[in-house]
């Protein structure tokens, strides 16, 4: 059985790995070399998703994915000026506040190059601009170029993705902050979960599915299950929290340490409403086996919303991991959580019986 401490070292490795929404290749090579010993068969496909399957030897078995994204929010250079600063693009919804006085890395072909996001000295911003955020489009990145030419020789060219270059902190009472938690405590999620079925079989056929895009619109996971016939899914990822000075509990009623978000629904441009039977039945779960959880709304999609569309539909729901600060190089959440989270979803999927049935009606 795993425990808080090999989930730590693991959650260090994966965020370790640098992996901006359409330049997933450094994780999609490490999630299919973790997948490999554990599954039958694990591959990738052109566009970039992972899948690992256990399969059942009972032909009536459910086929369950279990799905995270392995990409990360990111940047990507959009040119370089001549005199070496480094004009930027986000990719998916990073914080622009959180940007400026950042480190950085831009991810060459030769290797990492290391940079600052600048801005203007204190001593001479006005009055006007002192309380107020420059749009990403004023933003610059110094790597110590200053020249086009310095700049180009260090490898760095257009269209390359750009990471955050900040390492997991430990906070006390088991809080952790780091960039890209999510969503690598989902493929933490798949991995622990593929070596606790591998060593202890059961009966349904687990698809671990690692998709590409999510961040910037759930794109890898609109094909990722085409074809499989598969039964449920359910998406791992990281939910937005409250209870932090600055959020009112109109906006979010999810709380970091009070156990995995089961979503009833995803708030975005409208509402979409997630597999209330899949809802159901992880509540149920919940409370048999008295994991902690919570029961409320996630804010913006997550992969499960397109994974319901796949085919003719597939029951979806997603499973939130709260984490204060989304969006920047510090989410922080509870190891208690996702220790929870992966519980809940093993004895879940573990206790599917003969009784559980798909259709609504
Ligand atoms: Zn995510």
């Amino acid at each position: 059985m795993f425990n808080q401490e090999s989930l730590k070292e693991l959650i260090k490795k994966i965020v370790a790995i640098q992996a901006p929404s359409g330049f997933e290749e450094p994780m999609m090579r490490f999630l299919k070399n973790e997948l490999e010993p554990l599954v039958d068969e694990v591959y990738d496909t052109p566009r970039g998703n992972i899948i690992g399957i256990q399969k059942s030897k009972d032909p009536n078995a459910l086929k369950i994915a279990i799905v995270a994204h392995m990409d990360q929010i990111g940047l990507t250079v959009f040119n370089i000026d001549s005199t070496g600063f480094i004009r930027f693009k986000k990719i998916g919804g990073i914080v622009s506040r959180a940007l400026q006085g950042q480190h950085v890395r831009i991810l060459t072909e030769k290797g990492a190059v290391y940079g600052v996001i600048g801005l203007k000295p204190g001593h001479v911003t006005p009055a006007s601009e002192a309380n107020t955020i420059p749009s990403v489009d004023e933003m610059y990145i110094d790597v110590g170029a200053r020249s086009r030419e310095e700049a180009t020789k260090l490898g760095i060219k257009m269209g390359l993705p750009i990471s955050y270059s900040m390492k997991p902190l430990e906070l006390a009472y088991g809080y952790m902050a780091t960039p890209s938690l999510d969503d690598s405590c989902g493929i933490a999620t798949l991995i622990i979960l593929a070596n606790e079925f591998k060593k202890n079989p059961i009966k349904q056929s687990i698809y671990y599915v690692g998709t590409v895009e999510e961040e910037i619109g759930l794109r890898g996971a609109e094909v990722a299950l085409n074809g499989l016939d598969l039964d449920l899914a359910i998406a791992i990822d990281t939910t937005s929290a409250g209870f932090q000075p600055d959020v009112n509990m109109r906006e979010i009623i999810y709380e970091v340490g009070k156990g995995p978000a089961i979503h009833i629904a995803e708030l975005g441009a409208g509402i979409k409403i997630e597999s209330q039977l899949l809802v159901r039945w992880l509540e149920k779960i919940a409370l048999k086996h008295k994991i902690p959880y919570q029961i409320g709304f996630q804010h913006g999609g997550t992969d499960a919303m397109a994974l319901m569309q796949t085919g003719s539909g597939i029951p979806s729901c997603s499973i939130g991991l709260p984490r204060h600060y989304s969006h920047s190089p510090i989410e922080t959440f509870q190891l208690n959580d996702l220790e929870n989270l992966i519980i809940l979803l093993q004895k879940a999927v573990s206790e599917i019986n003969d009784d559980f049935k798909l259709n609504r009606i």
